[in-house]
């Protein structure tokens, strides 16, 4: 597994507006990451970036650890599909790949463009012009169109975005095969729980800047059931808590609101506390949201 692209204080300004500002992240082989950002936070602009649609205004990146736009040979290892699918209307699916297929100056023959459009779940689409195809099938040609001369990087904006939910099912789908295939992805988003578990990496973006990275293990935490505990004596929660075999994790905050992950028994713990007379105000069975998470990162509500 290796670094597939690099930035370092990567920024983009329009005059004094910084629509990217000083991003500096790391993308390595073989994981799907999700770029997740409000509208205007900045995930186009990143991606024109990377596909060499337009140019830094400071900062340095890398593609496979040479610098982007450079050589040819990194640019034919990424695929893209940035805003709306590009697709042809009158076209067929197949006559859209072969037309793309030339623009970037591939040879592809007949079985090759089959085999694409099998890869996408679109081969039955036959004489089907493209205007007639639902939003998940553009989206899907679009997926076909960026992986034409098979890339190993695929940067793909908003690709779920408004698909029904079984949309959304085949295109995770999609995504997660070409991941086990060994392609890295870059997907955006404006909408976290969209990419939640088709991503493995997360990179959070908001005026420009990235808040957050993590992965999707760090991000399940911040969606853990948990048991919330509010009593009478919070001073001396903490220590009846650390004398209760029958509970394993738990977090207590600056008010004393305990959150316990890890309860074997509550009848248990209800009695002990009360042994020790530390009434529960609160007693409460609560799952952290994602929603919530992702607004106190980037302060909204
Ligand atoms: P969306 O989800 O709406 O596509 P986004 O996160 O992709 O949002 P960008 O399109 O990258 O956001 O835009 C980031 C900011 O940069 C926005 O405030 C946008 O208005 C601004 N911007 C983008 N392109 C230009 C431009 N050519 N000139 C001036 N400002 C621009």
């Amino acid at each position: 597994m290796g670094t597939i692209l690099e930035t370092k204080a990567l920024t983009k300004a329009y005059g004094k507006f910084k629509a990217l500002d000083q991003v500096t992240v790391c993308l390595e082989q073989g994981e799907i990451y999700g770029l997740i950002g409000q509208n205007g936070a900045g995930k186009t602009t990143f991606m024109r970036l990377i596909a060499g649609l337009s140019f830094p205004t400071a900062g340095r990146m890398t593609l496979f650890g040479q610098p982007i736009g450079k050589t040819q040979t990194t640019d034919q290892q990424m695929g893209f599909m940035i805003e709306n699918p590009a697709i042809i209307r009158h076209l067929t699916a197949k006559e859209v790949l072969r037309y793309f297929a030339k623009m970037k100056g591939l040879t592809c023959n007949d079985e090759q463009l089959d085999q694409l459009l099998t890869k996408v779940h679109l081969a039955d689409t036959g004489k089907k012009k493209a205007h007639q195809f639902s939003l998940g099938m553009k989206q899907r040609l679009g997926i076909a169109i960026a992986l034409l001369g098979d890339p190993t990087f695929l940067v793909l904006d908003e690709p779920i975005n408004g698909l029904d939910p079984q949309g959304m099912v085949e295109i995770r789908a999609l995504l997660r095969q070409l991941a086990s295939e060994g392609k890295t992805i870059l997907l955006s988003s404006h909408n976290l729980p969209e990419l939640y578990q088709v991503a493995t990496q997360y990179i959070i973006l908001n005026q420009g800047k990235v808040v957050k990275q993590l992965s999707l293990l760090e991000l399940e935490k911040q969606t853990r059931h948990y048991l919330r505990v509010v009593v009478n004596e919070p001073r001396r929660l903490a220590q009846v808590l650390s004398e209760i075999e029958t509970i394993g994790n738990y977090e207590i905050n600056h008010e004393g609101e305990a959150k316990l992950f890890q309860v074997e028994s509550k009848e248990d713990l209800l009695k002990q506390l009360v042994a020790h007379n530390v009434w529960p105000i609160t007693f409460v069975e609560q799952e952290e949201s994602l929603e919530n998470f992702y607004f106190s990162l980037i302060g909204g509500s």
